[in-house]
């Protein structure tokens, strides 16, 4: 796969160069050059296949030339290593659960794989990688999971002292091996400036070999595309037009299924299901893009105002919006919507919403109530309920039973190096 840089398309790179670097080298993000059309054979076939086989299926046909058959099945299965069953709300309303991997939201897909291909690529290098991440919570557990365990890589992962949950906190701290905690005393910004410092400091740059696990990798947006293919081959009808609403943030999970309908995906449209951080309906709707300050919300990983992944979602439209309205369509949900959603479903359908799944729910219906003609639709959970206890507890009034795997992360003791909000500091414990 070759790449290009959305802002010069001129500027080319190896799937290597972009998965290390993360960002191309004028700051535009990496796009791939061609998405190649998966056979007529293997959209036969995805009925009754696991998800496991259809992710290597896919990576094969994007990755052939990059890494060697038989150790990209091996970080496939690594990597994909639990399931993202498609649960059947009436005749025609399916939910999409991707929150089965160790961090209990779909973030896992790609961080995990992600984490394993820099493995590879790093195999045979002089030094370790050392990977540096600034979390607020969420992405920051999912990418320190993602790497535990590598070999080759050690992560450090720099939270704001008492600006995380305390569940999110037991699941950055409590993982050991080759990933180390630090507790700074500062805000998240604070934490994401020495990050920053960290990258362009010349004695760190000299003495170490760092990356950042940025969201915008491109090797975390390709297995977001697997089990777009997963759920189509779970779907029991294909006979009406399918439909796939998306709880939409930085819009990488989005760009994905767009990938994967270049791939041949048989779907007629995507649903970009945004909270009150609506800048992509709005451009839609008008054809101006306008980036805003983010607002905060209760579906809070979806609080983006900026999100990244528009440039690409321009390139595989031309920055063209007549051509993106005929794939995609969005909607925003206010909070108050958010919580009859949870609601309305908990009462028709005995079934549990986490927010961001409350928003994707919210995009299916408001699709349906302007399009009269029959979809089967699916729409994606994205976290565990029980990973938003406060909001849904409220809501409906019951209890929300916790998983096994987090009640296992409570447990366990917090180890994490607690450090002043102060450069030379922490270089200093980078270098020691
Ligand atoms: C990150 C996230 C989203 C949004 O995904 P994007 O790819 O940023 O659009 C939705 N739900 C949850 C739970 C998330 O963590």
């Amino acid at each position: 796969m070759k790449l290009y840089s959305t802002n010069n398309r001129a500027l080319i790179a190896s799937f290597r160069e972009a998965v290390l670097h993360g960002l191309a080298p004028d700051g535009g993000l990496f796009m791939p050059k061609d998405l190649p059309r998966l056979p007529g054979d293997f959209f036969r076939t995805l009925e009754g296949r696991n998800l496991q086989d259809i992710s290597f299926a896919v990576a094969r046909a994007l990755l052939k030339d990059d890494v060697p058959e038989d150790i990209l099945r091996r970080i496939v299965e690594e990597a994909i290593n639990f399931d993202a069953p498609l649960v059947r709300l009436d005749d025609e309303t399916y939910v999409l659960e991707l929150f089965h991997g160790p961090t209990l939201a779909f973030k896992d897909f790609g961080a995990r794989f992600m984490a394993r291909l820099m493995g590879y690529f790093v195999q045979g290098a002089d030094r370790e990688l050392t990977i540096l991440v600034a979390t607020s919570g969420d992405t920051g557990s999912a990418v320190a999971h993602g790497f535990l365990n590598v070999s080759g890589i050690r992560v450090f992962i720099l939270y704001p002292s008492g600006g995380v949950s305390p569940t999110q906190e037991k699941m950055l701290t409590t993982l050991g091996g080759n990933i180390t905690a630090l507790e700074i005393q500062g805000t998240f910004d604070d934490c994401q400036k020495l990050v920053k410092q960290a990258f362009v400091d010349q004695e760190l740059r000299e003495k170490l070999f760092m990356s950042s696990a940025n969201s915008i990798n491109i090797a975390r947006l390709i297995p977001q595309s697997f089990y777009y293919f997963y759920a189509y081959g779970q779907l029991a009808d294909i006979s009406k037009p399918v439909v796939i609403s998306v709880p939409s943030g930085n819009f990488g999970h989005l760009t994905a299924g767009l990938m994967a309908k270049r791939m041949g995906l048989p779907v007629t449209k995507f649903i970009a299901a945004c909270n009150a951080n609506d800048v992509v309906a709005d451009y839609l709707r008008t054809g101006q893009y306008k980036p805003r300050q983010s607002q905060k919300t209760l579906s809070n990983a979806m609080d983006v105002g900026a999100p990244s992944n528009f440039a690409r979602m321009l390139e595989l439209y031309g920055h063209d919006v007549e051509k993106m309205r005929a794939d995609v369509w969005s909607i925003g949900c206010t909070d108050a919507q958010t919580r009859e959603m949870i609601k309305e479903v908990y009462e028709k359908c005995n079934y549990i919403l986490d927010p961001h799944g409350a928003v994707g729910y919210w995009g299916l219906k408001q699709y349906r109530a302007a399009n009269a003609e029959q979809c089967a639709g699916i729409f994606f959970e994205t976290a565990h309920p029980a990973k938003f206890p406060e909001t849904v507890e409220e809501v409906l009034g019951v209890k929300v039973d916790v998983p096994e795997r987090m009640r296992d992360y409570i447990s366990k003791e917090k180890q994490a190096v607690l450090l002043p909000n102060d450069f030379v500091n922490f270089k200093a414990f980078l270098l020691g």
